[in-house]
């Protein structure tokens, strides 16, 4: 579904991806671990079109898109601080990535995408009325409803208390594999990577370290600083 190939990143004379090779399934649930500035979320920058690429190649379902605008590229985000419009109901942020894109049948399609994250009891409220939970429903939910060929999410449960947090993993793993959504997540959490994905990448200093299940990752780590990495907090 998603192939990086040779993909080079550099800020002026800082390389900050080096020769990223890698190929995501469709249906897949594929996790970025790593440091703090290891690359991740640059990574997901250049997939999703909001930074070019310094060299390399990415195709999306065997198309090549190194060079289309992030808006023709079909691809759903989630951030960390999601973002939403604060003088918007729950059922027009929703809205807002099909009305931008002039999309047919907005209000099926809302109705749709506000029964998967459970949030149709709270369509007319705005975000100020809801819970950090609740609020992180809503980017999923606006992110889910234009059937993104793949969705992108950096530390999209970072905010949320501990509690919240395992949850919110929990109901957001169930959605992926409900929908088949081809996912590229991103998080410095071992235990979370290992928990929801089904390969996990380890990132470090821009560079790809190994790629493998998480049963295998955390068995047969490929060299010393993925070994550490691993067994730091896991
Ligand atoms: P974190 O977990 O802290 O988000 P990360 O692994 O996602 O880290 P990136 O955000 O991809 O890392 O950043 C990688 C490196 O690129 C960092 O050293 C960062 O300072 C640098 N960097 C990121 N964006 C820019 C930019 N716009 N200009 C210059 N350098 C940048």
């Amino acid at each position: 579904q998603v192939a990086f190939d040779g993909v080079h990143k550099w800020y002026g004379d800082v390389p900050v991806v080096h020769d990223l090779t890698l190929g995501v399934g469709a249906g897949e649930f594929l996790t970025l671990l790593g440091p703090s500035g290891s690359g991740k979320t640059t990574t997901l920058r250049v997939l999703a079109g909001l930074e070019a690429v310094t060299s390399g190649e990415i195709r999306l379902a065997g198309r090549t898109i190194t060079d289309e605008a992030p808006e023709r590229r079909n691809i759903g985000l989630v951030f960390q601080n999601y973002a939403l419009f604060p003088h918007m109901t729950v059922a027009q942020n929703v809205a807002f990535p099909l009305r931008a894109r002039r999309a047919a049948g907005i209000g099926a399609r809302v109705d749709r995408a506000l029964e998967m994250t459970r949030l149709t009891a709270l369509r007319e409220r705005y975000p100020r009325q809801l819970s950090g939970g609740q609020q992180q429903r809503v980017a999923l939910a606006r992110a889910f409803v234009f059937d993104p060929a793949v969705l992108l999410m950096d530390e999209p449960l970072g905010a949320l208390d501990r509690n919240l947090r395992d949850h919110m993993r929990l109901e957001l793993k169930a959605l992926q594999r409900r929908v088949g959504a081809t996912v590229v997540y991103v998080t410095h959490d071992q235990e979370e990577a290992l928990a929801m994905s089904d390969r996990v990448g380890v990132m470090h200093r821009g560079v790809l370290q190994q790629t493998a299940s998480p049963e295998e990752i955390y068995e047969r780590p490929v060299n010393s600083f993925v070994a550490r990495f691993l067994g730091q907090s896991v």
